[in-house]
Protein backbone atom coordinates (compact mmCIF):
# COMPACT_ATOMS: atom_id res chain seq x y z
CA UNK A 1 0.00 0.00 0.00
CA UNK A 2 1.03 3.61 -0.45
CA UNK A 3 1.36 6.36 1.66
CA UNK A 4 0.41 9.93 0.40
CA UNK A 5 1.04 13.54 2.08
CA UNK A 6 -2.88 14.25 3.08
CA UNK A 7 -2.41 17.01 0.47
CA UNK A 8 -4.68 17.43 -2.52
CA UNK A 9 -3.04 19.51 -5.53
CA UNK A 10 -6.09 21.59 -7.73
CA UNK A 11 -4.53 22.03 -10.80
CA UNK A 12 -6.36 24.45 -12.62
CA UNK A 13 -5.07 28.25 -13.96
CA UNK A 14 -8.68 29.29 -14.24
CA UNK A 15 -9.24 31.11 -11.23
CA UNK A 16 -13.17 30.94 -11.42
CA UNK A 17 -12.70 27.34 -11.48
CA UNK A 18 -10.56 26.98 -9.11
CA UNK A 19 -12.66 28.78 -6.69
CA UNK A 20 -15.15 26.75 -7.36
CA UNK A 21 -13.40 23.35 -7.29
CA UNK A 22 -12.41 25.23 -4.03
CA UNK A 23 -15.21 25.86 -2.56
CA UNK A 24 -17.03 22.01 -3.59
CA UNK A 25 -14.06 20.12 -2.49
CA UNK A 26 -13.40 22.23 0.89
CA UNK A 27 -17.33 21.28 2.05
CA UNK A 28 -16.81 18.08 1.54
CA UNK A 29 -14.64 17.09 5.13
CA UNK A 30 -11.85 15.33 3.34
CA UNK A 31 -9.32 16.69 6.04
CA UNK A 32 -7.15 17.28 2.93
CA UNK A 33 -4.88 20.24 2.82
CA UNK A 34 -5.49 21.43 -0.70
CA UNK A 35 -3.20 23.54 -2.41
CA UNK A 36 -3.44 25.06 -6.24
CA UNK A 37 -0.54 25.78 -8.59
CA UNK A 38 0.53 28.92 -7.15
CA UNK A 39 2.46 26.82 -4.56
CA UNK A 40 4.43 26.28 -7.60
CA UNK A 41 6.12 29.26 -9.50
CA UNK A 42 7.66 26.74 -11.76
CA UNK A 43 4.85 25.67 -12.73
CA UNK A 44 3.92 26.00 -16.82
CA UNK A 45 0.57 26.63 -18.61
CA UNK A 46 -0.38 23.13 -20.58
CA UNK A 47 -0.98 23.25 -24.33
CA UNK A 48 -4.44 21.78 -24.38
CA UNK A 49 -3.63 19.42 -27.42
CA UNK A 50 -6.31 16.60 -26.96
CA UNK A 51 -9.35 15.90 -28.79
CA UNK A 52 -11.64 15.66 -25.44
CA UNK A 53 -12.73 17.07 -22.02
CA UNK A 54 -10.83 14.25 -20.72
CA UNK A 55 -7.64 14.11 -22.92
CA UNK A 56 -7.00 17.19 -21.87
CA UNK A 57 -8.16 16.78 -17.84
CA UNK A 58 -5.45 14.09 -18.18
CA UNK A 59 -2.81 16.56 -19.86
CA UNK A 60 -2.98 18.80 -17.10
CA UNK A 61 -3.16 16.37 -14.03
CA UNK A 62 0.24 14.35 -15.91
CA UNK A 63 2.07 17.79 -15.73
CA UNK A 64 0.77 18.60 -12.46
CA UNK A 65 1.91 15.53 -10.78
CA UNK A 66 5.34 15.45 -12.50
CA UNK A 67 6.21 18.71 -11.16
CA UNK A 68 4.72 18.40 -7.55
CA UNK A 69 4.87 14.27 -7.12
CA UNK A 70 1.20 15.35 -5.14
CA UNK A 71 -2.11 13.53 -5.32
CA UNK A 72 -3.80 15.90 -8.11
CA UNK A 73 -7.20 16.90 -9.54
CA UNK A 74 -7.09 18.50 -13.07
CA UNK A 75 -10.16 19.20 -15.23
CA UNK A 76 -11.23 20.43 -18.63
CA UNK A 77 -14.72 21.32 -19.56
CA UNK A 78 -16.69 23.40 -21.56
CA UNK A 79 -20.23 24.50 -23.45
CA UNK A 80 -20.87 22.11 -26.32
CA UNK A 81 -23.88 23.97 -28.24
CA UNK A 82 -26.15 21.28 -30.38
CA UNK A 83 -26.84 24.20 -33.85
CA UNK A 84 -23.37 25.04 -33.37
CA UNK A 85 -21.54 21.72 -34.21
CA UNK A 86 -21.17 20.96 -30.19
CA UNK A 87 -18.99 24.45 -30.72
CA UNK A 88 -17.50 25.88 -28.80
CA UNK A 89 -16.79 22.88 -27.22
CA UNK A 90 -13.02 22.22 -26.14
CA UNK A 91 -12.24 25.77 -27.20
CA UNK A 92 -14.65 26.88 -25.38
CA UNK A 93 -12.31 29.91 -23.43
CA UNK A 94 -10.31 30.34 -26.98
CA UNK A 95 -14.15 30.55 -28.63
CA UNK A 96 -13.71 33.67 -31.20
CA UNK A 97 -9.49 34.67 -29.99
CA UNK A 98 -8.33 34.19 -26.35
CA UNK A 99 -8.20 37.80 -26.20
CA UNK A 100 -11.99 38.29 -26.51
CA UNK A 101 -14.28 38.92 -24.03
CA UNK A 102 -16.87 36.51 -22.67
CA UNK A 103 -19.46 39.34 -23.11
CA UNK A 104 -18.57 39.57 -26.84
CA UNK A 105 -17.89 36.08 -27.48
CA UNK A 106 -22.05 35.39 -25.98
CA UNK A 107 -22.82 38.18 -27.98
CA UNK A 108 -21.65 36.24 -31.34
CA UNK A 109 -23.39 33.01 -30.31
CA UNK A 110 -26.82 34.58 -29.74
CA UNK A 111 -26.16 36.39 -33.42
CA UNK A 112 -25.60 32.63 -34.55
CA UNK A 113 -28.47 31.41 -32.76
CA UNK A 114 -30.59 34.54 -34.02
CA UNK A 115 -32.48 32.01 -36.32
CA UNK A 116 -32.53 28.98 -34.25
CA UNK A 117 -35.88 27.68 -32.63
CA UNK A 118 -36.62 27.10 -28.58
CA UNK A 119 -36.06 23.39 -29.45
CA UNK A 120 -32.99 23.52 -31.14
CA UNK A 121 -30.75 25.39 -28.63
CA UNK A 122 -30.29 22.45 -26.67
CA UNK A 123 -26.46 22.71 -25.34
CA UNK A 124 -24.66 21.39 -22.05
CA UNK A 125 -21.95 21.90 -20.03
CA UNK A 126 -19.43 19.37 -19.82
CA UNK A 127 -16.71 18.80 -17.50
CA UNK A 128 -14.27 16.04 -17.03
CA UNK A 129 -11.96 15.75 -14.18
CA UNK A 130 -8.88 12.88 -13.62
CA UNK A 131 -6.97 12.74 -10.40
CA UNK A 132 -3.79 11.10 -10.87
CA UNK A 133 -1.20 9.92 -8.17
CA UNK A 134 2.22 9.55 -7.98
CA UNK A 135 2.66 5.92 -8.09
CA UNK A 136 0.96 6.43 -11.68
CA UNK A 137 -2.95 5.69 -10.82
CA UNK A 138 -5.14 7.76 -12.76
CA UNK A 139 -9.48 7.68 -11.95
CA UNK A 140 -11.52 9.89 -14.33
CA UNK A 141 -14.62 11.16 -13.72
CA UNK A 142 -17.49 13.58 -15.84
CA UNK A 143 -20.25 15.82 -15.34
CA UNK A 144 -22.70 16.75 -17.73
CA UNK A 145 -25.73 19.61 -17.04
CA UNK A 146 -28.27 19.95 -19.99
CA UNK A 147 -29.69 23.23 -20.90
CA UNK A 148 -30.53 25.46 -23.76
CA UNK A 149 -29.08 28.98 -25.12
CA UNK A 150 -31.07 31.61 -24.09
CA UNK A 151 -32.04 34.94 -25.93
CA UNK A 152 -30.11 37.23 -23.52
CA UNK A 153 -27.44 37.57 -20.69
CA UNK A 154 -28.67 37.11 -17.30
CA UNK A 155 -27.57 36.97 -13.44
CA UNK A 156 -24.60 38.25 -12.14
CA UNK A 157 -22.80 35.21 -10.33
CA UNK A 158 -20.85 32.39 -11.74
CA UNK A 159 -18.23 33.18 -14.71
CA UNK A 160 -17.31 31.76 -18.31
CA UNK A 161 -20.81 31.19 -20.37
CA UNK A 162 -23.11 31.32 -17.46
CA UNK A 163 -25.11 34.47 -17.93
CA UNK A 164 -26.25 32.88 -21.48
CA UNK A 165 -27.21 29.24 -20.04
CA UNK A 166 -30.60 28.65 -19.72
CA UNK A 167 -31.63 25.80 -17.25
CA UNK A 168 -34.95 23.82 -17.46
CA UNK A 169 -36.37 26.20 -14.93
CA UNK A 170 -35.18 28.85 -16.75
CA UNK A 171 -33.14 30.65 -14.40
CA UNK A 172 -29.39 31.20 -15.95
CA UNK A 173 -27.13 29.63 -14.50
CA UNK A 174 -25.12 33.28 -13.62
CA UNK A 175 -28.49 33.71 -11.51
CA UNK A 176 -27.64 31.00 -8.83
CA UNK A 177 -26.17 31.17 -5.96
CA UNK A 178 -22.88 29.00 -5.83
CA UNK A 179 -24.19 26.59 -3.40
CA UNK A 180 -27.40 26.17 -6.11
CA UNK A 181 -25.21 26.01 -9.40
CA UNK A 182 -22.48 23.37 -7.41
CA UNK A 183 -25.70 21.38 -6.85
CA UNK A 184 -26.85 20.63 -10.36
CA UNK A 185 -23.27 21.67 -12.32
CA UNK A 186 -21.30 19.71 -14.82
CA UNK A 187 -18.22 20.62 -12.08
CA UNK A 188 -20.46 19.65 -8.97
CA UNK A 189 -21.65 16.28 -10.52
CA UNK A 190 -18.00 15.39 -11.60
CA UNK A 191 -16.50 16.50 -8.42
CA UNK A 192 -19.17 14.71 -6.30
CA UNK A 193 -17.48 11.43 -7.85
CA UNK A 194 -14.27 12.29 -7.32
CA UNK A 195 -14.94 13.12 -3.75
CA UNK A 196 -15.55 9.31 -3.72
CA UNK A 197 -12.28 8.56 -4.94
CA UNK A 198 -10.02 10.71 -2.92
CA UNK A 199 -11.94 9.65 -0.10
CA UNK A 200 -11.30 5.99 -0.81
CA UNK A 201 -7.65 6.57 -1.53
CA UNK A 202 -6.66 8.46 1.18
CA UNK A 203 -8.96 6.42 3.72
CA UNK A 204 -6.71 3.59 2.00
CA UNK A 205 -3.43 5.15 3.59
CA UNK A 206 -4.28 5.81 6.94
P1 LIG B 1 -10.65 25.26 -19.56
O1 LIG B 1 -11.23 24.02 -18.92
O2 LIG B 1 -9.89 26.11 -18.59
O3 LIG B 1 -9.93 24.96 -20.82
O4 LIG B 1 -11.83 26.21 -20.02
C1 LIG B 1 -13.11 25.86 -19.86
C2 LIG B 1 -13.94 27.04 -20.34
O5 LIG B 1 -15.26 26.57 -20.45
C3 LIG B 1 -13.97 28.17 -19.33
O6 LIG B 1 -13.00 29.16 -19.58
C4 LIG B 1 -15.37 28.72 -19.56
O7 LIG B 1 -15.35 29.53 -20.68
C5 LIG B 1 -16.16 27.49 -19.94
N1 LIG B 1 -16.80 26.93 -18.75
C6 LIG B 1 -16.45 25.81 -18.08
N2 LIG B 1 -17.23 25.63 -17.01
C7 LIG B 1 -18.08 26.68 -16.99
C8 LIG B 1 -19.11 27.06 -16.08
O8 LIG B 1 -19.38 26.43 -15.06
N3 LIG B 1 -19.76 28.19 -16.40
C9 LIG B 1 -19.48 28.93 -17.49
N4 LIG B 1 -18.51 28.64 -18.35
C10 LIG B 1 -17.81 27.51 -18.10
Amino acid sequence: MTSFPRKLLIATTNPSKRREMEQILGAANLNLELLTLESFPDAQEVEETGETFMENAHLKAQSAVQLSSLVVIADDGGLCIDALGGQPGIKSHRFLGESTSFQEKMTSIFKMMAEVEEEARTCRFQCAVVIATPDGRTFECLGVCEGRVGHEMLGEGGFGYDPLFALPDGRHTAELLPAEKHKISHRGQALACAIEVLKSLFDATV
